[in-house]
């Protein structure tokens, strides 16, 4: 059944950006609206221990977010379960669509929408996805217990993944196209420490190679960035983890965005302030 349904502020997304955004919203008294999309809770709902959240020094990843959740509730937001499909900022109150029918009205729309993960775009990528290719070693890490396993990558992600997987891999091999890593340097230290984890260093993958019946890898093709020289890498798994695409399909053709799809913001204290003063009726 459509309806419309009205709010000073609407919240699109339901990872700890949107919940930290409700209980904010709630308690500036504005009555926010959080429609939480098709991932409740958002990534974290994905993994399993999270040890940087301050006050824990291990959480669950999906009990987190249920806290988060619940928090979100008892300061007095609305929490709807829905997907936008469709955002109109041309017009004031702003209009989103939800894929129940509802149309959502508002004084101010907070995107909260997070982040998908980022694939290299092979080819051999897309055909052995969900066969030996994936982008969450917390998900699918379990499947490659006693095998060997590739990571691709150089940031926080990569060797996180690389880390886990030693739970479960003989041997991990983390290739990256360049010669040092981008990750925290307290990671890096583990990673370089792990007897599994071994580093092919200033390579990057052309292909995935498997078999078909049944569908399974088998090694990668990692060509030296330098003098192109191939070397194969025998994995079942191979794990890609060269970072996150905003998402930002909403509002890509609305707002200004940068080139890597995040949107272009402003220094925020200021505009914050008015913004609250805004949806309070005090400008
Ligand atoms: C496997 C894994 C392990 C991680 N471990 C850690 C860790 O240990 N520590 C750490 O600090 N970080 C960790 N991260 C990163 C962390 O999960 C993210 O930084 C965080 O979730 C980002 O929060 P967010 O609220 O911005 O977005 P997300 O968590 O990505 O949530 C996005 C939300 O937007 C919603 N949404 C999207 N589009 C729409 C739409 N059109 N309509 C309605 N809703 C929509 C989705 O349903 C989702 O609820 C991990 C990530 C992964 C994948």
């Amino acid at each position: 059944m459509s309806a419309t349904r009205h709010t000073r502020v609407l919240i699109i997304g339901s990872g700890p950006a949107g919940y930290t955004a409700a209980v904010y919203a709630s308690r500036a008294m504005l009555e926010p609206i959080l429609v939480q999309g098709i991932q409740p809770g958002g990534q974290l709902t994905i993994t399993t221990d999270v040890e940087n959240w301050p006050g824990d020094a291990s959480v669950m990843g999906p009990d987190l977010m249920v806290r988060m959740e619940n928090h979100a509730r008892e300061m007095g937001a609305e929490i709807i379960s829905d997907h936008i499909s469709d955002l109109d900022l041309s017009q004031r109150p702003f209009r989103a669509s939800g894929d129940t029918g509802t149309t959502y009205t508002a004084d101010a729309v907070i995107l909260a929408t997070g982040a998908q993960a980022r694939w290299l775009g092979l080819p051999s990528e897309e055909h052995f996805k969900g066969f030996g290719v994936s982008a969450c070693a917390t998900c699918d890490g379990f499947f490659y217990r006693g095998q060997e396993v590739v990571v691709i990558g150089g940031g926080n992600t990569a060797v996180e993944e690389a880390l886990f997987l030693t739970n479960f891999a003989s041997k991990v091999t983390l290739i990256h196209r360049r010669d040092s890593l981008r990750a925290e340097k307290i990671m890096q230290d583990r990673l370089f420490k792990h007897p599994k984890i071994e580093v092919l260093w200033n390579h990057e993958v052309d292909e995935v190679i498997g078999t078909d019946a049944p569908r399974g890898v088998e090694a990668v093709k990692a060509r030296h960035v330098e003098t192109g020289a191939i070397t194969e890498v025998p994995c079942k798994g191979f794990f890609v983890a060269i970072g996150h695409a905003p998402a930002s399909e909403l509002i890509k053709d609305q707002l200004k965005l940068h080139s890597g799809g995040y949107v272009w913001v402003e220094p925020m204290a200021r505009p914050a302030r008015r913004l609250v003063a805004f949806l309070r009726r005090e400008v």
